[in-house]
């Protein structure tokens, strides 16, 4: 091991910049960004308007990665995220949405018990196509917001962390009349099928001290009526991209880093940043020479990583109630389905069905047609004269080798310091990407403020190393923000 890594700390003195070819031209620092998400281009953005080289990796043959918008249907739609969570000037990405004019459709406003979403506009049905009285539904609301409330005592009494499963039942036992039957048992359940949604995880494994701990932006939830993916090429104008250049190997040295992809293909350079998914980590598909620390690795094989997936349904004409968005509800939380009716918000007749957890991996065994079948046969069951979709797309972030995994998440009897963990940077390596955010973990805006930030302090290591502080712009903070209000409606 020693050797090995002696022998390629001298190949990085030889060897120069970016390339196996060819000689390093200019003295300015160099970095590698692996990975062309929103962290990896908005690092990539900050690091080269700060005067450094900057060349990022990609593997797949696009940008943005868990940012996709598919226009097949001859208009966006968003296959990984969609929400601006946190629709408020504080919100880091909200300056660029506002100046590329981007509208938002707010699906929800502050602290709703269902995430990004009011109960305003919505409809449940029972698997016979009957529809649960409103009534019903805001007073279960109420019930499963009792059971969480009641979860908090349950957390301070027990040292051993739970899953929020196990901790529901201890409520049960001791709240015997917030346990519900009959209809109203199978709206808990979907209340509770739409917690495990924006987990990405299933119950049983959602840490109980940690399910609450990250925190949310004010003003409510934002669809991107016309797709993130603006976001992502706005970043990354002028950028030196290589697509389909899949990170293997990460080599680090006192005088800089050497990084090999699959074809066999280097490329040299001061320091790199990291922004690969944590399922992708977690895989080891990318080996470390030297290996990570213990500690590091530890924070890789911790940290939970969910799934969630998007199957879009594009229909002729819209047969389905005018509401934000529509729900089966069932015996049990794997049994309940939701659909986000994008018409609402984009005028398109399409339902998005959203699986996660464990059904969201079952359904990735099927083919596409068959999970759009699948999709399509939920929808039968509460709209029994529904029409065939005309189109289709289904996502597989658990299975694509690009994510291994929807977003991180707190695994029982886990530390929520795995966040910080993973980012912290060793030696020439920078760490960003939605699984280092400490604050907002599985989103857009935490994933971008984690590039920057780690730009940052990629900048800081380099130039002190150069003893040239004061050359190069600051990634952050000398520019000043245009700030645009945010063009927000709900049709
Ligand atoms: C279905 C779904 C819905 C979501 N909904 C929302 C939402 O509504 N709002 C929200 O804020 N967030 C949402 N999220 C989360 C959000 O999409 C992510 O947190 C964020 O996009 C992650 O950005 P990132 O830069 O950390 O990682 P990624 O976007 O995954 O970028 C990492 C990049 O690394 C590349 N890569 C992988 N392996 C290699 C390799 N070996 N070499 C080189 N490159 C490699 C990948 O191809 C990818 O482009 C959702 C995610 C999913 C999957």
């Amino acid at each position: 091991m020693e050797s090995g890594f002696r022998s390629n700390r001298q190949q990085l003195r030889r060897d120069p910049c970016f390339s196996n070819s060819g000689r390093r031209q200019s003295r300015s620092p160099s970095v590698i960004v692996i990975g062309g998400g929103i962290s990896g281009v908005a690092a990539a953005r900050a690091l080269h308007d700060a005067s450094f080289q900057v060349v990022l990796l990609e593997s797949r043959d696009r940008l943005g990665g868990r940012v996709i918008t598919d226009y097949s249907f001859g208009f966006p739609v968003d296959l990984g995220a969609s929400w601006l969570h946190g629709v408020c000037k504080e919100n880091p990405l909200a300056p660029l949405i506002g100046r590329l004019g981007l509208p938002l459709y707010r699906t929800s406003g502050d602290n709703s018990v269902l995430y990004d979403h009011d109960l305003e506009s919505y409809a449940l049905f029972d698997m016979d196509g009957n529809q649960v009285p409103q009534e019903l539904v805001s007073k279960v609301g109420e019930v499963f917001e009792s059971i969480l409330q009641e979860t908090e005592k349950v957390r301070l009494e027990y040292s051993e962390d739970m899953s929020i499963l196990r901790a529901f039942s201890i409520v049960f036992e001791r709240r015997p009349e917030l346990r519900l039957d009959g209809l109203a048992h199978k709206v808990l359940q979907w209340y509770l099928c739409r917690m495990e949604g924006w987990f990405a995880a299933d119950a049983d494994t959602i840490s109980l001290k940690s399910w609450d701990q990250e925190e949310l932006l004010p003003g409510g939830h934002g669809l991107m009526v016309r797709g993130y993916v603006p976001v992502i090429n706005t970043l990354a104008k002028g950028l030196d991209i290589r697509l389909g250049h899949r990170v293997m190997n990460i080599v680090r040295g006192y005088n800089g880093v050497k990084v090999t992809v699959e074809n066999g293909k280097t490329f040299m350079a001061d320091a790199a940043l990291i922004t690969v998914p944590l399922g992708v980590l977690k895989s080891k598909s990318i080996t470390f020479e030297p290996k990570l620390p213990s500690w590091k690795e530890d924070a890789i094989n911790e940290l939970g990583v969910g799934i969630e997936n998007k199957i879009a349904l594009h229909f002729d004409n819209v047969f389905w109630p005018n509401v934000e968005f529509l729900g089966v509800v069932a015996e049990t939380s794997y049994g309940c389905s939701y659909f986000l009716n994008l018409h609402k918000a984009t005028g398109h007749p399409v339902l998005v069905y959203m699986p996660s957890g464990q059904l969201a991996r079952d359904i990735e065994k099927m083919s596409d047609e068959a999970a759009a079948n699948f999709a399509f046969t939920q929808l039968q069951k509460i709209l029994p004269d529904a029409t065939s979709p005309v189109q289709y797309l289904v996502s597989r972030w658990g299975s694509d080798v690009n994510s291994l995994g929807s977003y991180s998440y707190d695994a029982v009897g886990k530390p929520h310091d795995l966040y910080e963990r993973l980012r912290i940077p060793i030696d020439n390596l920078f760490f960003a990407g939605e699984a280092t955010s400490v604050n907002y973990p599985g989103s857009v805006h935490g994933a971008f403020s984690t590039g920057l930030m780690a730009a940052e302090d990629c900048r800081m290591r380099v130039l002190e190393r150069y003893g040239e502080l004061d050359l190069f712009q600051p990634v952050m903070g000398e520019e000043p923000l245009v700030s645009v209000p945010l063009l927000i409606s709900r049709l």
